[in-house]
């Protein structure tokens, strides 16, 4: 959206912001599909959630942090788990993964994905059943191979020949018949509302369906029998509104499934459709309740079945945003206030990129509101930047706020619970913020703050 098409809405604020943004009038509102669903307002004007307010929030745990709304998170783990049925709900743990997370992932019943060493460390440390484990990563190494293998791990995705080999080898060498996926890459690629379907595909993940790979893989699978191959995995993109790119998919995925049968006779019994899921950044998005997708997926993968005269296979999804997404707000605090040129208010908070890099990486929108006090101060449009040396440094790219807005006053964004802790870094020697998760009036640290001394600890001179 260009700044003079936004003009006409809201010319006489000399409003610059997309026009979507939502009416000035509202600075104050929730608009409830953004939040965690216990985040409301106070009547004294500041935010609450889980039953406690920002105030307690910060008086004990500091800014910045981000807070999670664990009754937010269990009620989309079991809406995912109850809408998909039969279906295997795998959580995707590079949305965000600690170990509180897998604890509450395993008893709301989700099986978890992996995709490094490090996130198997934090599943297995947790207690989770490595049976429920996905194995996912296109250069695993060796020793994570050997690791997954020792431990039980239930689904290797396999994304290249050369995975084949080693796992093959380290199978033999261990004694094992790992069950294992096939990564298919289907020449689907979808972001947010719209997705492409072509022949090629030109990215690191998986065997090109189109150049053939992808079958030579799983027949080399099914005739050297070393491997236990299960079925065929497929995930194209992440924030995706629509189930049309999941038909073609699907449709894609199945079709090979034919051509393998038709060459070796095995009907593969599992079908994994990935993740990627669109949950609400901004008023804009209209993410579906679980039951929709799963009522479509489902429709999706038996009319496909049929069309290829097969067997419907067992289904696993695989979300990681749509579940931990929408469950935690980031809360910052106003360091500086500055206009500029009279067009946008600069609001900087105590954070930024190394929080939040969504929107410096991918352009991400997301809304905020200060969580503090309610204004009846004009609306104004701000920007909401961190503290980091670099000019891309923007959490909230626009947003009203009241032109009230000061240094000490809280800013919260919510939809942080995906990709951002799990994306965090130390750039300019920021410690990275806690994960606070609030529950029934009370609340527990989850993953504590870093300090200087935790930065200084690898430093060793
Ligand atoms: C990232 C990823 C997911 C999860 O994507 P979301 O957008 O968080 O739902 C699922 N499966 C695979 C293979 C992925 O790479």
């Amino acid at each position: 959206m260009r700044a003079h098409e936004a003009g006409a809405l809201h010319g006489d604020l000399g409003y610059t912001g997309p026009a979507w943004l939502r009416t000035p009038q509202d600075v104050n509102d929730l608009v409830p599909q953004l939040w965690p669903r216990t985040v409301r307002r106070t009547e004294a004007g500041a935010l609450e959630i889980g039953g406690v307010s920002v105030a307690e929030l910060v008086a004990e745990h500091g800014t910045p942090a981000y807070f999670l709304d664990e009754v937010d998170l269990r009620e989309r783990c079991r809406e995912f788990a109850s809408a998909f049925g039969d279906a295997d709900v795998y959580y995707a743990g590079k949305s965000f993964l600690c170990k509180a997370v897998v604890k509450i992932v395993d008893e709301e019943g989700l099986f978890l994905d992996v995709c490094t060493g490090g996130e198997l460390a934090v599943a297995l440390a947790a207690g989770f059943p490595a049976e429920k484990i996905g194995f996912h990563g296109n250069n695993k190494s060796a020793r994570e191979l050997e690791r997954a293998l020792d431990a039980g791990v239930g689904r290797i995705v396999v994304d290249s020949f050369d995975e084949i080999t080693r796992l093959t080898a380290l199978s033999q060498k261990m004694n094992k018949r790992p069950k294992v996926l096939v990564r298919v890459t289907v020449g689907v690629e979808a972001h947010t509302h719209e997705f492409i379907a072509t022949a090629h595909e030109d990215q690191k993940f998986g065997f090109s369906l189109a150049g053939g790979a992808a079958f030579a893989a799983a027949v080399r699978i099914l005739d050297e029998g070393v491997l236990d191959l299960r079925g065929l995995h497929s995930h194209i993109g992440s924030q995706i509104f629509d189930t049309s790119g999941f038909e073609v998919a699907a449709r894609r995925v199945l079709e090979l499934q034919a051509q393998i049968r038709d060459a070796r006779g095995v009907e593969l019994e599992e079908l994994d459709l990935g993740g990627g899921f669109g949950i609400a950044y901004t008023t804009q998005d209209d993410p579906s309740p679980a039951g929709d997708l799963a009522k479509r997926i489902n429709k999706i993968v038996e009319s496909e079945c049929d069309l290829a005269n097969l067997r419907v296979p067992k289904l696993s999804i695989e979300p990681g945003r749509a579940i931990v997404g929408p469950a935690v707000f980031t809360l910052y605090e106003v360091g500086t206030v500055k206009d500029v040129d009279g067009i946008r208010t600069y609001v900087s908070v105590d954070g930024g990129m190394s929080d939040n890099i969504r929107t410096a990486l991918y352009d991400a929108s997301y809304s905020a509101t200060m969580a503090n006090r309610t204004s009846s101060a004009e609306p104004m449009l701000a920007r909401v930047v961190g503290k980091h040396c670099e000019s891309g440094d923007i959490v909230v790219k626009d947003e009203f706020l009241p032109a009230d807005v000061q240094p000490g006053d809280l800013v919260a964004v919510p939809g942080t619970g995906a990709y951002c802790r799990s994306m965090a870094s130390n750039y300019n020697h920021v410690p990275r913020p806690p994960v606070v998760a609030v529950r029934d009036g009370a609340s527990r640290v989850i993953v504590r703050r870093e300090t200087e001394d935790d930065l200084l600890a690898l430093d060793v001179g």
